[in-house]
């Protein structure tokens, strides 16, 4: 029995330096929780935890999730893993490695350490779908062996691996299907389609269609998703999921430029692109259970999201 001198919560949060896992860390410590952020770099930053590093409940630790843990902890966000096409596609089985082993090292210490874990899973498990919105009952539609398996596949099987713990030791689970979430701190080099549009509408380049950009996505503002990991994480045992997490209000890509350059009053030009192999056609979040089981959804619309986020771009590109 580790001996404990305070009765702060101890939560450890992977990747915790990236987009997602920097502001989920600012969210727990707001809550009087000690951080433990566990991240190996590759796509997060120390500038994104900048402003945490001084925080006394707060520690840092440079550490890939494919290699085992040994700390002691109450809670676990797993949301080690690329999640970018561009850098998860760089080095796919490094990307399936952190999905799959990482999720085993995770589950193994939550087992060791009887603490609740949380996975953060993706709405690239349901593929390119076929039913549309999609609900959590729908298996996807997805291929196993082309460029985007090792991270749809990767998180398929990390939630494989998150429900059989469960069968085998009734662990705490909880498996969040996360949709297309943007805001502060994606970094300008992601190649997600929102940084990629404002960056390129702020610096006057052409801003890349892949397609006819008629294809369609769910975007979600990151402060809504970040109160829903949490409300998930404190929800009773039972409430296991997987659930999906994202704003139901649905754009092509189109839409999405043009929102982008109307709010930065940019004269970019649009310049169509190859669409790449697998994109998705649509995408929509059915969020009736997290509205039911969390009393959740999203208070954040496109627009309001986009301006604080082209705010934040518009420091970075400037600076
Ligand atoms: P991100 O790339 O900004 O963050 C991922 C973090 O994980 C980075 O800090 C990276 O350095 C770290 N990491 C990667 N491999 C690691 C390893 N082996 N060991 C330790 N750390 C590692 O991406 P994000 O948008 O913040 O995504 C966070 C999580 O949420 C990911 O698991 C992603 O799959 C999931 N997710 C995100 C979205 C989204 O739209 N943002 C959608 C669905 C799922
Ligand atoms: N996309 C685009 N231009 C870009 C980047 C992406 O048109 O500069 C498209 C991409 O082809 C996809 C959608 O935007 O149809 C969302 O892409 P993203 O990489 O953000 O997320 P995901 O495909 O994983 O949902």
């Amino acid at each position: 029995m580790t001996s404990r001198y305070s009765l702060r919560k101890r939560v450890l949060v992977t990747g915790g330096a990236g987009f997602l896992g920097s502001h989920l860390c600012e969210r727990l410590l707001a809550e009087g929780a000690d951080v433990l952020c566990v991240d190996n770099f590759f796509t997060g930053t120390r500038a994104n935890i900048q402003g945490l590093l001084g925080n006394p409940n707060f520690e840092l630790l440079r550490h890939d999730v494919t290699f085992a843990l040994p700390v002691e902890v109450d809670q676990i966000y797993n949301l080690a893993c690329p999640a970018s096409p561009v850098h998860y596609q760089f080095d796919p089985v490094q990307t399936t490695k952190t999905s799959v082993m990482g999720a085993i090292n995770m589950l193994g210490l939550a087992l060791r350490t009887k603490a609740k874990v949380l996975q953060a899973s993706t709405s690239e498990v349901y593929g390119d779908p076929s039913v549309h919105p999609q609900p959590e009952s729908y298996w996807g539609n997805v291929n196993p062996i082309g460029p985007r398996s090792c991270y749809d596949e990767g998180k398929r099987c990390a939630e494989t691996l998150f429900f059989d713990y469960r069968r085998q030791h009734q662990m705490p689970i909880k498996v969040v299907r996360i949709f297309n979430t943007y805001g502060p701190r994606m970094h300008p080099n992601d190649g997600r389609v929102v940084s990629n549009f404002i960056v390129q509408a702020l610096r006057g380049q052409d801003i890349t269609i892949y397609g006819d950009g008629s294809q369609t996505r769910s975007f979600c503002y990151v402060d809504d998703l970040v109160d829903g990991l949490v409300r998930m994480m404190d929800s009773p045992d039972d409430c296991t999921g997987p659930i999906n997490m994202g704003n139901p209000g649905e754009f092509s890509m189109l839409e999405l430029a043009q929102h982008v350059l109307r709010l930065t009053g940019s004269r970019s030009q649009l310049r169509f692109e190859p669409l790449p192999q697998d994109d998705p056609k649509q995408r929509r979040p059915d969020i009736s259970q997290a509205r039911a089981r969390l009393d959740w959804e999203p208070r954040i619309g496109l627009e309001q999201g986009l301006e604080r986020t082209i705010d934040y771009f518009r420091e970075v590109v400037a600076g």
